[in-house]
């Protein structure tokens, strides 16, 4: 909208094309945030976990759930296509927001697990042979490690690993060199949820295609954070999980190239992703239903709709740049306090701020900073290789949505403040 008063200008700087985030309004958009725990106001800073729900989303699957409940894609009756109309047209939002080609690209799954289980069982199962390789990077989420490593076993292939620097950033040199004519697949995370590094993935699609070898990209912590374009990127699958994108659990969404769609087997069998069954011989249904076996999640399917068509209110712009100036404030004043190590330094970052106070244990930490009503999350984090290359148990880690304050970040550091007296 850059012609209408959405259209500002900040003195000196670049115009912008969106409304900057209203950050008290959007807090009044998620219900959650204004319970207390212990009696305090909630500090909410646990969302690469799984983030809060927007009542434009809460609203909708309530809605669904009392009028427009029944089974999809079979019935004739009118609630059944009118539950299909949502089902499909969340399918229709979800393509805009990653600009897929189209909604045949658009496959609803679990979540970024199951996407990823799904590529690494059929891509593998069909195009991975004794000796080929599958690239992986040492910052990967478990689901982006053990998905691969079954499937590699299986079939006789080598699991190898990009290394990273101190800073937790990707050494693309080494990345570059590990590229051969054995790799069959990359598989990469966009932003790491320990870390918080994006990593380049544009070019690592470029770079792997060069040599004629897809792209798989776990999007699972990009999708809160920033605009993805599946085109511009050009990877061939993007994996992504509802519930961290402010949406409901249990949904989340495998974009993949049609091309590929089309040649993988499916992945489960059962009713809808068929096209015609006989004791000798079954025939697959159309892209995207081919890979959604049996009655799917409809709540969710439209819920995540409904919170994508709320996030598009607010523009990704918008709330990647609120983010990226709450990370400064946040990783400025970490990192000033004595004693505070954070652990992912990267140049480009998104809002995840990993870090170890000297001599206290995260979990002790973690348990404190609860009781003062801050949700942080202690541990390894699903990324226990990532932890064993920094040579250490687990971190404490603070990861920030568009619904988070300074004042919060303050609340954190006078918390971090109380730890450390504790254990003085
Ligand atoms: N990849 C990354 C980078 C993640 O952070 C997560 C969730 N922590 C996953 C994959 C798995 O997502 P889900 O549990 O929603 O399937």
């Amino acid at each position: 909208m850059p012609f209408s008063d959405d259209y500002l200008t900040l003195s000196s700087e670049e115009p912008l094309l969106f409304t900057p985030i209203d950050v008290d309004k959007v807090r009044s958009d998620f219900p959650e945030l204004s319970r207390t725990v212990y009696d305090r106001p909630l500090v909410f800073l646990d969302n690469a976990a799984s983030a809060l729900k927007p009542k434009a989303t809460i609203d909708r699957i309530s809605a669904y759930y009392a009028n427009e409940h029944a089974n999809i894609h079979r019935g004739v009756h009118y609630l059944s296509q009118q539950a299909t109309e949502a089902y499909e047209q969340a399918r229709r939002s979800v393509q805009a927001f990653i600009n897929a080609p189209s909604t045949a690209e658009v496959i609803f799954t679990r979540g970024t697990t199951e996407a990823i289980n799904l590529i690494a069982s059929t891509y593998g199962r069909t195009h991975l042979n004794p000796g080929d390789e599958v690239l992986i990077s040492t910052m990967e989420h478990h689901s982006n490690i053990v998905p691969w490593q079954m499937v590699c076993k299986e079939r006789g292939a080598h699991l190898r690993v990009i290394p990273i620097n101190d800073a937790g950033e990707l050494i693309y040199d080494e990345f570059l060199q590990m590229l051969n004519e054995r790799t069959k697949m990359v598989a990469v995370g966009h932003v790491s949820n320990t870390l918080g590094t994006i990593n380049p993935i544009k070019r690592m699609i470029a770079d792997a295609h060069g040599l004629g070898i897809p792209v798989l990209v776990d999007g699972a912590q990009a999708t809160p954070h920033m605009a993805i374009d599946v085109q511009d990127l050009d990877c061939d699958f993007y994996c992504i999980s509802g519930h961290k994108m402010f949406g409901p659990t249990g949904i989340g969404v495998l974009y993949g190239k049609a091309k590929w769609l089309e040649e993988l087997p499916p992945y489960q069998g059962g009713g809808d992703m068929i096209e015609s069954v006989s004791f000798e011989a079954t025939t697959w249904n159309e892209l995207p239903h081919k890979f959604e076996a049996g009655t799917p999640n409809i709540a969710g399917g439209i819920g995540l709709g409904a919170t994508v068509e709320y996030l598009n209110t607010l523009s990704m712009d918008a709330i990647n740049h609120y983010e990226h100036a709450l990370l400064e404030y946040a990783t400025e004043k970490l990192s000033a306090i004595p004693g505070v190590q954070l652990v992912g330094t990267a140049a480009d970052k998104a809002s995840v701020l990993s870090f170890l106070i000297d001599g206290i244990h995260p979990y002790d930490a973690g348990t404190i900073l609860d009781r003062l009503g801050i949700a942080v999350r202690t541990g390894h984090h699903c990324t226990q290789p990532l932890m064993r290359r920094f040579g250490i148990p687990g971190t404490v880690r603070a990861s920030l949505a568009f619904y988070n304050t300074e004042a919060e970040i303050d609340a954190l550091v006078d918390g971090i403040g109380r730890v450390k007296q504790m254990f003085s």
